[in-house]
């Protein structure tokens, strides 16, 4: 029924309500003063009183007055009934609406969306979803999302599921899937958990995929052709490096010391580019998955002599005190001495960068279990506490640091993460601004 015809209703049934009660009254009215009349009533002597001052009156009136509150509360009542039923309908149709927008939203979405439950199966996939696994909702449904992962990544997915299980979330995992028809695709994969039922732990993780292949193939064309570019740029390099060696060996006729000078400076400068370049290569080939690992028994406190040895110059010019703290346990670790020597090289060579002449260096090596520890610690400039969250970023530089160093690729640490990923370690780092760097890498032994 439409709302006021309700209205209506409500209003002609508490009328007829004050009609029937009011009518009751004046019958029972008539009946009592013909009870009166006749004597058959001694409650009071009425006869010989006025009728305004009778009890009979007063109780009359009492009547017209309950009639009208009772009919007033009949008319309250059934409006708000009314009203309840009015609200409960609109929240009804309100809540089928928005549960409708849900539903339009989650399945039009163009993210792949999957709710994945507490063993790991997959439930009400969206249609993006059904487009990049290759399978239609049937098909999909209740299978096992590790299923669609590489053997490589199943422990590390393994991990992130069951984080998602202790509540907590996980965002922008780079991983490969494979889709129905063997192709493998690339995807950001993010994923948190949600309850449906106050108290319940986990009732689903809600799986997001952005499909990032393309991307990845742009940047595999980008690396391939630094990759080719600063393999061609060694050859010359190194043909003008052997030149300049041979003109500053004299022997072939002597130079002025004002050519010495220019040709120490053409050295250099060609050695900067042989750094840079082998820099860009190694860059490359970690990216590219290229680089050759050669696992072997290393010293590696020796390896980290190695690289003290190579920056001694520039620790005697800036007066630095060293500690170094060496694991008398520490005995020959398998790993590749020449990616290693990088990690070494480019922690040392930063904490020597970034801190000013006068400043303190700590080395530390050392055995834990299955691990070891390398830890490079510096008393210089520090890492600005806003930017610190991009420091292993691909040709990141801090504002602090570039306004003191011009030259940096913020290429180092980006190479040094991937080599102790690749190891199967990891790395972190605390800094302070104008206090100290420590740079913490872990390795398994
Ligand atoms: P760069 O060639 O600039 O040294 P890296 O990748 O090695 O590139 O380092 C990236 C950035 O991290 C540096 O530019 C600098 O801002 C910061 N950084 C790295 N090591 C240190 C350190 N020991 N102290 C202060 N800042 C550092």
């Amino acid at each position: 029924m439409e709302e006021s015809k309700k209205s209506v209703a409500a209003i002609i049934v508490s009328v007829l309500a004050f009609i029937f009660f009011g009518s009751l009254l004046a019958i029972a009215w008539n009946v009592a003063q013909g009870l009166f009349a006749e004597g058959g009533l001694e409650i009071v002597a009425l006869k010989n009183t006025n009728l305004e001052e009778s009890l009979l009156f007063y109780l009359f009136l009492v009547g017209i007055v309950a009639d009208v509150f009772f009919s007033l509360f009949l008319f309250l009542l059934l409006t708000t009934y009314r009203q309840a039923g009015f609200l409960a309908s609109r929240m009804t149709r309100d809540l089928l609406a928005s549960r409708e927008m849900f539903l339009q939203l989650y399945n039009n979405s163009p993210v792949p969306y999957l709710l994945i439950s507490k063993d790991s199966k997959i439930n009400l996939p969206n249609k993006a979803a059904l487009r990049l696994f290759g399978l239609s909702a049937q098909e999909l449904e209740d299978q096992n999302l590790l299923d669609f992962f590489l053997a490589d990544d199943l422990d590390h997915v393994q991990t992130l599921l069951s984080r998602v299980k202790n509540g907590v979330p996980f965002h922008e995992e780079e991983l490969q899937i494979v889709r129905s028809d063997g192709t493998v695709r690339w995807v950001i994969f993010s994923m948190f958990s949600f309850k449906s039922v106050p108290g319940k732990k986990y009732k689903s993780g809600l799986a997001t995929f952005v499909d990032i292949t393309e991307r990845k193939e742009i940047e595999k064309v980008k690396t391939e052709f630094v990759s080719l570019a600063a393999h061609q740029l060694r050859t010359p390099l190194s043909a003008i490096k052997w030149y300049t060696e041979l003109l500053a060996s004299k022997d072939v006729g002597g130079l002025t010391p004002e050519q010495e000078k220019y040709l120490e400076k053409v050295y250099a400068g060609n050695e900067r580019m042989i750094d840079l370049v082998n820099t860009f290569l190694n860059v490359s080939r970690l990216e590219l998955g290229t680089l050759a690992v050669d696992i072997k028994p290393t010293d590696v406190v020796e390896l980290m002599e190695s690289v003290f040895e190579e920056l001694e110059v520039q620790i005697q010019e800036k007066y630095f005190k060293l500690h170094k703290e060496y694991d008398e346990n520490i005995a020959l670790v398998n790993t590749d001495p020449k990616l290693l020597r990088m990690v070494f090289q480019n922690l040392l060579s930063n904490a020597v960068k970034y801190t000013p002449k006068g400043g303190e260096l700590r080395v530390e090596i050392k055995k834990r279990g299955s691990e070891f520890h390398i830890i490079v610690e510096d008393s210089g400039l520090g890492i600005p506490k806003n930017q610190q969250d991009k420091i292993f970023t691909k040709l990141f530089r801090a504002d602090n640091a570039r306004a003191l160093e011009t030259k940096g690729t913020g290429l180092g640490l980006y190479i040094v993460k991937m080599i102790v990923e690749k190891f199967g370690g990891s790395i972190s780092f605390t800094s302070e601004p104008n206090k100290g760097t420590t740079f913490k890498a872990v390795l398994p032994l």
